[in-house]
């Protein structure tokens, strides 16, 4: 026995050593600035990729590989993870299936599906994935409300023991075919219909395959509980259904509630003091992306679909006003709404002011008029850089985009984090900037061997230059790809070289 553990003991030495040196390499990553995505501080060393994994981080002398690629002066990272986009479509559409907005921003891994809508067949999406390609790897949630609106449909009504029993067998199916949690929008319809505890029922069935549960709480303003009582509710289910909880682009919505991200960071900090899993999310805009109806319209007036003949009832007319003009203010007036996308193209880079004065309207008008038009994508000025920098020092705020149309966000997030709040104002380190898009978001959404530069870790490596990794978009001109990324590799192809996207679709679908 002893003879055999010593025996097993040398031939497993031998095969970690011997073939590192004998073996050629694909790729060695020579003399950068290597930040290893843990939090520890950036020292100078070498990486070696061999087919889709990293095989040595250090000094490459002795080793040889096909291709060397000279780092010097520029930062090298695992990959970023992204755990909350809108790229589904994307995704599936052989178009733009190499998910050219986020590579750029040195992007290798995806999650989509959040905000409780998801596709509603996850064994499908990631088949079609795998059978077609796609340029980032990409995990997918289970959508509350897809789950919900198929289920009973767009209602507001309270589902029924046996309609709770077909959701939970939905969740269930869903996440034996890949998905890695339960994702809810309260704030959105249906989401917004569903009470705690039906929430909890389904969070539970998540939780028992490993699963985590992400939301866009209730309320992140003053709409209805409030921000701090929907950082509690989230908590409660995290708690009643046994499972980790992260809370989504985390935020103080409003000038109501400016400044109570002490407040929130204090509620997270004592539950995650006595044992529950909380972690949240952010992007580093002080613009939020919605749509007009989102922002302005009362849930009640979009239930059963009769969002445009409620908008135009005479009986509701008072009270929808009433509403409306408190959300506004809510949000900040009519001077910080920006239309950003519509099918209705004259409206689109005018504020919900402008297009009031130019109608001869009130804003609250010019909104129904929107909303019963076919709705508005916006961004929402509506956040304190006060209340963004002080959630992004926490340890457990990871980086995420939520990435929309007509918002820069889906084009920049990723470098502007590290261009203006690590080297431009000095909130964070870089090492902490990377860590909360690496490392904690792989632990977080539990990705196997990635988030690290580490070997046997998957060779998604990120090598930027940091005097040009930024965004170029702006609310006027949203889709403009980030600069600064000179190689990327995902799965150990590079996506991204010499500044340049390549043709490969090197991402592979990450199924729970
Ligand atoms: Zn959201």
């Amino acid at each position: 026995m002893k003879l055999f553990r010593s025996l097993a003991l040398a031939l497993s030495v031998a095969v970690f050593v011997l073939p590192s040196h004998a073996q050629e390499l694909d790729l060695i990553v020579r003399g950068g600035s290597l930040i290893d995505g843990s939090g520890a501080p950036a020292v100078r060393a070498d990486i070696g990729i061999k087919a889709d994994r990293i095989v040595f981080v250090g000094a490459s002398k002795g080793h040889t590989a096909k291709r060397t690629i000279d780092a010097n002066g520029l930062i090298v990272t695992p990959g970023f993870i992204d755990p909350h986009t809108h790229t589904a479509d994307d995704l599936s559409s052989p178009a733009r299936s190499r998910n050219d907005a986020y590579l750029m921003q040195g992007v290798t891994t995806v999650v989509t599906g959040n905000d409780g809508s998801s596709p509603k067949n996850i064994g499908d999406t990631l088949a079609k994935w795998t059978r077609q390609g796609i340029g980032t790897n990409a995990a997918l949630f289970i959508g509350q409300g897809t789950v919900r609106s198929e289920v009973i449909g767009m209602t507001d009504a309270k589902p029924t023991p046996e309609q709770i029993g077909t959701m939970k067998a939905l969740v269930d199916t869903a996440m034996n075919e890949g998905a890695i949690g339960l994702s809810t929008g309260l704030y959105y319809a249906p989401g917004s219909y569903s009470s705690t505890e039906e929430v909890i029922e389904l969070a539970r069935v998540a939780g028992q395959h490993g699963g985590l549960y992400d939301t866009h709480m209730r309320d992140e303003s003053s709409y209805n509980i409030g921000l701090l009582a929907s950082v509690k509710e989230t908590i409660r289910i995290g708690e009643e259904a046994h499972l980790p909880v992260m809370i989504s682009h985390i935020k103080a919505l409003g000038a109501d509630v400016w400044g109570q991200s002490a407040d929130v960071i204090a509620i997270i900090d004592a539950a995650r003091k006595r044992g529950v899993d909380v972690t949240a999310s952010e992007y580093p805009y002080t613009a939020s992306g919605t749509s007009v109806v989102a922002a302005l319209v009362p849930r009640w007036a979009e239930a059963d679909g009769k969002l445009v003949q409620n908008l135009h009832d005479p009986a509701l007319h008072e009270k929808l006003i009433a509403e409306m003009t408190d959300n506004l203010r809510r949000r900040g007036g009519a001077d910080s709404l920006l239309m950003t996308s519509s099918k209705d193209k004259s409206i689109v880079g005018k504020t919900l002011a402008q297009i009031a004065t130019e109608r001869k309207e009130s804003p609250v008008d010019a909104a129904i008029e929107i909303s019963a038009n076919g709705d508005s994508s916006v961004a929402s000025f509506n956040m304190k850089e006060s209340d963004i920098e002080a959630f992004m020092r926490q340890p457990w705020v990871m980086t995420c985009s939520d990435g929309s149309a007509g918002h820069p966000r889906k084009y920049g997030t990723f470098p502007r984090k590290i261009h203006e709040y690590v080297y431009a104002r000095h909130v964070i380190t870089i090492e902490a900037a990377v860590h909360s898009s690496t490392q904690l978001t792989a632990e977080t959404l539990r990705l196997k061997d990635r988030g690290l530069l580490k070997p046997g870790y998957f060779a998604d490596v990120l090598v930027f230059d940091p005097k040009t990794y930024n965004e170029r978009g702006t609310y006027e001109q949203p889709e403009l790809l980030a600069t600064g990324v000179r190689y990327l590799s995902v799965n150990g192809q590079m996506a991204i070289d010499n500044s340049a996207l390549t043709t490969t679709l090197a991402g592979r679908p990450l199924s729970h």
